[in-house]
């Protein structure tokens, strides 16, 4: 199926107000918008058009029954400027993997993935020239039919805006291993990207911040000992010269940077063991000094290397260097720009 995507620029561009050394993150957006509806069981009229607002009802079933999902992606710029995306089409496949657990219509993935390379295209220029910036990408998905009652809507908006992001200062992270509140249970929606599941999240995390940590290690639901994942990234450990990263579950998200991390690690000799891990073994290892390195993975920061966990009455403290964390960042980093070889393709020219 050839997509034909309609373009209507702006003709009273923003950037030129924009001054990329003091962007602040997530509040400033680009001229244009990707957006299509589902209707009648079909994607019709896919088009980029200048941002706006979008008229909603009042009864649009994301807003009361919470379909809604979405994925996050980054684009950078390489050799001769070219936008580069790195691995699209993996957002276009959890997106639909999220899409199927909410009872959403599938985007095609040629559509998902062309989408977002023609709202790249477009907006190019946006992309912040600093090292470590990028120009973030957010794919979205949510019903907006006029109803109520319990059962999948019958329509659709999906859309791509984009929101310049960086240089990052990746700083290290305090992780509270949370005992109260879990994230996801085994049957939920713990591997979909789906709106209700930040929702959730949101209370714990500010009772975090308040205990002085940045983000929540999340713990399984049924024992509260298996570390899941971070706030919005996946983790990993350095045990004694290899890493551990807990298994995905069905309830922990997939993360496209876990699984590019993993392959990294490999590549360079590390073995990395995929496995259930309790908090109380990341406790004793780290009594025991075998604990090294610390640090989580996501498209915001790539690598944020963890400072300290907090658990029930204790607190560890990680080693203050990170050889292994810092490599891997650099390959990752460089790999995205270009610097350093794509020898697994990861890099797709816009
Ligand atoms: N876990 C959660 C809950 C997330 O929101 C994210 C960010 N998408 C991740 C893990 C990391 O996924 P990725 O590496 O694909 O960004």
């Amino acid at each position: 199926m050839e997509m034909q995507i309609k373009t209507t620029r702006t003709t009273n561009s923003k950037l030129k107000d924009i001054d990329f050394s003091t962007i602040p993150l997530g509040r400033t957006f680009t001229d244009h918008m990707f957006i299509c509806e589902y209707e009648d069981g079909k994607w019709n009229n896919p088009r980029i058009e200048p941002l706006e607002l979008i008229p909603t009802h009042p009864a649009a079933m994301a807003l009361h029954y919470g379909q809604a999902i979405f994925e996050g992606m980054k684009a950078t710029v390489g050799n001769n400027n070219t936008p580069l995306l790195f691995r699209p089409e993996e957002n276009a496949k959890r997106f639909n993997h999220s899409a199927a657990r909410m009872g959403m219509p599938a985007v095609p993935e040629k559509l998902f993935v062309e989408a977002v390379k023609q709202i790249v295209g477009i907006e190019q220029a946006w992309i912040p020239p600093q090292e470590g910036s990028a120009l973030y990408l957010r794919p979205f998905m949510y019903a907006d039919e006029p109803f109520i009652g319990m059962r999948a809507a019958t329509s659709y908006k999906f859309i791509v805006i984009c929101s310049p992001a960086g240089p990052f200062f990746t700083k290290k992270i305090r992780l509270y291993a949370e005992t109260e509140y879990i994230r996801a249970a085994d049957g939920g929606t713990g591997e979909a990207k789906a709106a209700g599941n930040y929702a959730a999240a949101i209370l714990p995390t500010e009772k975090a911040k308040a205990k002085g940590y940045d983000q929540v290690l999340w713990l399984d639901a049924n024992e509260h000992k298996y570390v899941q994942e971070v706030g919005t990234m996946n983790i990993f450990f350095k045990v004694a010269g290899k890493f551990i990263t807990p298994s995905t579950n069905g309830s922990i998200l997939k993360g496209i940077t876990r699984d590019s991390v993993i392959t990294l690690l490999k590549d360079k000799g590390f073995e990395v063991e995929e496995r259930p891990i309790t908090i109380d073994e990341v406790i004793a290892y780290s009594k025991e000094g075998k604990l090294e390195e610390a640090f989580g993975t996501g498209t915001a920061v790539a690598i944020a290397m963890v400072e300290a966990i907090g658990y029930e009455d204790e607190v560890i403290t990680l080693p203050e260097t990170n050889p292994v964390s810092i490599d891997v960042k650099n390959t990752l980093d460089e790999i995205k720009v270009q610097k350093r070889d794509d020898i697994h393709g990861w890099i797709i020219p816009v």
